[in-house]
């Protein structure tokens, strides 16, 4: 039985698109990582930016996951139901003088080849525009469980970072941290293409004086030409009737190969043999 000290593991697609093998992986990855700890396993929607859904993306995800037999605890959550968390986090930031209002121009910022404000939103108030979290001088140092301790310094890589978008959506960095922390969300095990926004999380957690989960980011699977599998790159749909197939490769993909006698087993099978002989270490850095 999970209790309020255990492992908390959770997969978090944004409604993009279906699911495909990359996110197969990852799904797979934190469902073995939260169970083989004996935890839980959350799932959430990250249906923050309208534009960019997909209509029925969350219901083929859904039926995805459980075609594959990875079905989570509790319910699902929506980001899209989260607005007054994130509010009281912005204000909570606001009044200890964390953040500043920008409204500077991502013409502005290019040309002046700046991630951030280029103008002088520190200091002026400005009415409008985008939300922006001070970083000042700050390094952060964190370990990822595989690829060992990690150091980046937020000016050198995305200066003062937006927490709040100009056209009012609330930024990925900001809904991930607030909805983790609120779900006590122990083990975060992602793709290694979210790892460059760990630092900036991280530095987000402690600034909020919460407790940072831990990171595993998992090696990224790619196309045959090398490219990233994303929805964004087409990469193909999974098909919900090879689920055994399906999930034979993303296991070998982790290097997590199981016995010849499990193949073309039942999911539920599959996913019990995993959960027993899950082991990190085993993981390539590198697909
Ligand atoms: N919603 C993000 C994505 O689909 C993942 C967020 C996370 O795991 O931190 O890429």
């Amino acid at each position: 039985m999970a209790n309020e000290t255990s492992v908390i593991g959770r997969f978090a697609p944004s409604p993009t698109g279906p699911l495909h093998f990359g996110s197969l992986v990852a799904a797979l990855g934190s469902y073995l990582d939260a169970h083989a700890q004996q935890g839980k396993w959350l799932l959430r929607i990250e249906n923050l930016d309208p534009p960019r859904e997909a209509p029925n993306a969350t219901t083929s995800i859904l039926a995805c996951l459980e075609a594959h037999g990875l079905l989570w605890h509790e319910q699902v959550q929506y980001q899209s139901q989260h607005s007054d968390r994130y509010e009281h986090a912005l204000a909570t930031l606001s009044a200890a003088g964390h953040t500043y209002v920008c409204d500077c121009s991502r013409l502005a910022m290019q040309q002046a080849s700046r991630p951030d404000c280029v103008s002088d939103c520190r200091l002026s108030k400005k009415a409008h525009g985008a939300i922006r979290l001070r970083t000042h001088t700050a390094t952060v140092h964190y370990n990822d469980r595989l690829r060992g301790d990690i150091s980046e310094t937020l000016a050198a890589t995305c200066g003062d970072f937006v927490l709040k978008r100009r056209d009012n959506f609330y930024a990925y960095q900001l809904a991930v941290v607030i909805d983790d922390a609120f779900s006590s969300v122990t083990d975060v095990v992602r793709g290694s293409d979210l790892l460059d926004n760990t630092a900036r999380q991280c530095y987000l957690y402690d600034v909020l004086a919460l407790p940072r989960p831990r990171y595993l980011h998992l090696p990224l699977a790619t196309a045959e030409n090398g490219q990233k599998l994303s929805k964004q790159n087409h990469a193909p749909a999974i098909q919900l009737n090879k689920a055994s197939e399906n999930l034979w490769d993303a296991l070998c993909f982790l290097r997590h190969q199981p016995p010849a006698s499990l193949q073309a087993a039942p999911v539920r099978e599959l996913l019990e043999w995993a959960v027993a002989h899950w082991s990190p270490q085993l993981l390539p850095t590198q697909p």
